[in-house]
C-alpha cells in the first residue's frame, strides 16, 4: 500500500522565503533580515511573490519525503522531474525473497483480470528465482575454479544473479524511495501530477504530499495543485473537462487542513 511521510522540510519555510524576498525588495541588512519576520507577515510576503510570479525565493526551501509502496512504474515517472534528488533502494542488491506488488485498481475490481494477473506475479517471482538459482550454480562454480573459497563463492554468486535475475521483474514490484524537492519544483510537479490526465498511481501520491507540505505551509501551497485548482486548464483538447470540480475538490482539502469547513 502507498505510504508516504515528510520526513523533513527547512525549517520555518515560510520565513526563510520572505527573507528573500525583503533581500530582493528592500535595502534590507542581513544583520536584520529575520526581524519582524512574524508568521503574518512572512505570510504576506510569501503571497506578494506569489501574486507577481517572482517562483525563485521558492528554491530555497526543501521538503524530503520518505515513500514506500509504490510501483516501478512509478519510480519510473517521478524520476523523470529532474529538479529533485532521489534515493532509491535498489533491486541489484536486495534480494527479492517474495516481492511485493501494487495491484492497479480496475484489475483488483475485475475478478478474472485479478485472477490473471496474480497468476501473471507468480509466475514471474517463480522464473526470478529459477533464473537467479540457475545463474547463481555457474557463477559459484566458476568463481571456486578461479581459487575462491565456496563461501566467498556463494556470497559473490549471488549478487551477480540477482543483478541479472532482475531483468525478469514486472512494472507492479513494489519499490521504496528518499525524494527531495523544492517548494518550486514541488509546484510544478502537482501542476502535472495532481491532474487528472496523470496517472492514477502517481495521482495518489502527489495528492498525498500536497496535502503533507499544504499542512507545514499553507501559504507557500495555496495556489497548488493540479493547474486548474488556481488557474485555466492547460490541457486544450485533452482537457478532462472537471476543472470546476478539481477546483472544488482542493478547495475542500485545503479547508479540511486549515481546520475549515467547505460546506
Ligand atoms: C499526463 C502526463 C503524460 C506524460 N506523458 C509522457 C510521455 O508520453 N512521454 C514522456 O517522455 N514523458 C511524458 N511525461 C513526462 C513529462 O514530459 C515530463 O518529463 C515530466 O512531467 C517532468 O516534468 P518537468 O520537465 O516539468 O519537471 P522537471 O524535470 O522537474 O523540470 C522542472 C522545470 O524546469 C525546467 N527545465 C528542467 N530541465 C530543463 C531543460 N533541460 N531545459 C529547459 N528547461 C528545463 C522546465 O521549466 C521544467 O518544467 C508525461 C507527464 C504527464 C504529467
Amino acid at each position: 500500500m502507498l505510504k508516504v511521510s515528510l520526513i523533513a522540510h527547512t525549517p520555518d519555510p515560510e520565513r526563510v522565503v520572505a527573507a528573500a524576498a525583503k533581500l530582493c525588495y528592500s535595502n534590507a541588512e542581513i544583520d536584520t533580515l529575520m526581524a519582524g519576520l512574524t508568521p503574518e507577515k512572512s505570510r504576506d510576503f510569501v503571497r506578494m511573490l506569489a501574486s507577481m510570479g517572482h517562483e525563485s525565493p521558492t528554491e530555497h526551501v526543501n521538503f524530503t519525503f520518505a515513500i514506500e509502496g509504490v510501483s516501478r512504474s512509478l519510480l519510473a515517472q517521478i524520476t523523470r522531474h529532474r529538479i529533485a534528488s532521489f534515493s532509491v533502494q535498489s533491486q541489484r542488491y536486495v534480494r527479492l525473497d517474495a516481492f511485493d506488488y501494487v495491484t492497479p485498481p480496475e484489475v483488483a475490481g475485475d475478478e478474472e483480470a485479478l485472477a490473471a494477473f496474480r497468476q501473471a506475479m507468480d509466475s514471474q517471482a517463480a522464473e526470478y528465482h529459477r533464473i537467479a538459482a540457475l545463474l547463481k550454480d555457474g557463477h559459484i562454480r566458476r568463481l571456486m575454479q578461479q581459487g575462491m573459497s565456496e563461501a566467498e563463492a556463494t556470497k559473490k554468486a549471488e549478487k551477480m544473479a540477482i543483478e541479472d535475475a532482475r531483468f525478469v521483474l514486472p512494472n507492479a514490484c513494489t519499490t521504496k524511495m528518499i525524494v527531495t524537492m523544492n517548494a518550486r519544483s514541488l509546484k510544478n510537479f502537482f501542476r502535472h501530477r495532481c491532474c487528472n490526465r496523470a496517472q492514477w498511481e502517481i495521482r495518489d501520491l502527489a495528492e498525498q504530499m500536497f496535502r503533507l507540505v499544504y499542512a507545514v505551509a499553507p501559504a507557500l501551497f495555496e495556489a497548488c495543485g493540479p493547474a486548474c485548482a488556481y488557474g485555466p486548464c492547460p490541457e486544450g483538447k485533452m482537457t478532462c473537462g472537471r476543472a470546476a470540480e478539481m477546483r472544488a475538490k482542493y478547495e475542500q482539502i485545503k479547508a479540511e487542513l486549515n481546520g475549515e469547513n467547505a460546506q
